[in-house]
């Protein structure tokens, strides 16, 4: 193992990790609806199987993919579908979004996935890629890609390089830390499989210097496997080591261009779940549906990691983890830098949920007063983008799509490193996502613009060449004609 080179900006900032990880990882309990939300992974909502009154078992596919980027989904138990019907979801919190409900019958009797065990090294990449989406593997995270769209247009020529991220760098959640002790073994498997379904020549997995346990059984795991294509690199813990970007240019030294992908400088990022996942459905036959969820903060009593069915209500998992303090304040989707606030608990885990906070005013201190800029550039000493945040706000008041886009708006990842340091608490990084769409629709407009102006410029031009042939031939035709 060796240490990279500095991550550019970013914050060493209190990590909150202690409390979910003083246990090991347990099994959230079983509950007697499940709400599977169609749109839960990037991309097209996957089209539904069934319909209300069917029995299912458990891991049967209950909606396949839509043509394009889409992703299988499978029930995380045995029962009866009783709606498909919009509901409430925390990934999409400004309308209800269609989703499967099941009632659980409680015998968790499985679906047949025997066929899908495989001996991975057996199959074509292409076939083991296609294996991978039959799973319902997405990327755990955070953004859910389909893995299976992901590895298909990441394949090259010469392999791509494979990056696996273990930089848990957000504070408070820890799924992957434990995920890292306690089941490493499932990222090396993972791994080769991944290795095999890219023809790539080598794995690197990342993580950070301060989980010496998680690295410790990472190390083992690949002791044990023997396979000298895989290997672990250390990364400085520095908010936001793990963003893709960042971790590329830690890892390889290499920049993914501003307006492309790490497939166009022929890298692949997975997280760790991810592959994890990968294991689970490749060698066990069960698909993706349960995933690891810290449950932590101050304001739940008994913070930890709970293997958890997607579609389970957060108010179950508060209450496996004894239910709120009188200090609770605010529950959040997601670390404490870049997390979603959740209006309430009724919500379902969907793939992406890493983490769930429930804070006190001392996790997450109320905001204070807004202040005009005084120009101090801390915000641009942090910027992991290498952006200039207090520029960006200028630009924003009122709205310069064009500076916005010369100052790199669109490369904002939205960590929130300027916030944290800015004096006049001006909320930066939500201003910057709030802009983010609208620059968007105003680059389009322009592109659209564009595209019409030179179609309009092209039929002059066709119109103004027309009629000068026609002037051409009339000229022609009034020649006075010679006698013979
Ligand atoms: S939120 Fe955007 S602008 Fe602010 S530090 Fe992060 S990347 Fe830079
Ligand atoms: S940190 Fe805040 S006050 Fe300082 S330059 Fe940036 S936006 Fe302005």
């Amino acid at each position: 193992m060796s240490a990279q080179r500095k991550v550019s900006g970013g914050l060493r900032i209190a990590a909150h990790k202690e409390r979910s990880t003083k246990q090991a990882i347990r099994a959230a309990s079983s509950s007697e609806r499940y709400v599977i939300p169609l749109d839960q992974h990037s991309g097209l909502p996957a089209l539904p199987l069934v319909k209300p009154s069917d029995r299912v078992r458990l891991g049967q596919p209950i909606a396949q993919p839509a043509p394009g980027i889409s992703a299988w989904l499978h029930s995380p138990v045995s029962g009866e579908i009783i709606a498909i019907e919009p509901r409430s979801a925390p990934h999409r919190l400004g309308a209800p979004t269609l989703s499967v409900v099941i009632a659980n019958d409680g015998r968790d009797e499985r679906f047949d996935n025997a066929a899908a065990i495989v001996a991975f090294e057996q199959i074509s990449p292409n076939e083991a890629c296609e294996h991978i989406a039959r799973g319902g593997i997405v990327g755990l995270g955070g953004a859910a890609f389909p893995t299976a769209n992901k590895l298909e247009s990441s394949l090259c020529e010469n392999g791509p390089q494979l990056l696996l991220n273990g930089a848990e760098c957000e504070p408070y959640i820890s799924c992957d830390e434990m995920l890292m002790r306690e089941r490493a073994e499932d990222i090396i498997f993972g791994a080769r499989a991944l290795l095999h379904a890219l023809c790539a020549p080598n794995c690197t997995i990342a993580i950070e210097d301060d989980v010496p346990e998680a690295q410790a059984s990472l190390q083992k795991a690949l002791d044990k496997a023997g396979d000298s294509r895989i290997r672990i690199r250390v990364v400085p813990a520095v908010y936001p080591a793990g963003g893709e970007r960042q971790l590329i240019a830690t890892v390889f030294g290499l920049e993914v261009p501003h307006d492309g992908f790490p497939a166009d400088i022929g890298v692949v990022c997975q997280n760790v779940g991810t592959a994890a996942a990968i294991a689970r459905w490749i060698r066990d036959g069960q698909p993706l549906t349960s995933r690891i969820v810290t449950v932590t903060g101050d304001g739940v009593r008994e913070a930890g990691n709970l293997e958890t069915r997607i579609g389970t209500a957060f108010s179950s998992l508060i209450a496996d983890c004894g239910g709120y303090t009188d200090r609770m304040s605010r529950l959040l989707m997601g670390g404490s830098m870049m997390g979603t606030s959740l209006p309430h608990d009724e919500l379902p885990v969907v793939k992406a949920t890493n983490c769930i906070i429930a804070a006190s005013a001392f996790d997450l201190q109320p905001r204070g007063m807004e202040m005009p800029c005084i120009r101090c550039g801390n915000c641009s000493e942090v910027c992991p983008a290498l952006l200039l945040p207090q520029q960006l706000h200028w630009f924003l008041q009122p709205f310069d799509g064009q500076q916005l886009s010369r100052h790199g708006l669109l490369d904002c990842i939205e960590c929130g490193c300027c916030d944290y340091v800015c004096p006049s608490q001006i909320p930066l990084a939500e201003r910057f996502r709030e802009a983010k769409p609208l620059l968007i629709r105003e680059l389009d407009a322009q592109r659209d613009a564009d595209a019409a102006r030179s179609r309009y410029y092209a039929r002059n031009e066709r119109l103004s060449r027309l009629e000068a042939e026609h002037r051409a031939k009339l000229a022609e035709k009034r020649k006075p004609k010679r006698e013979p």
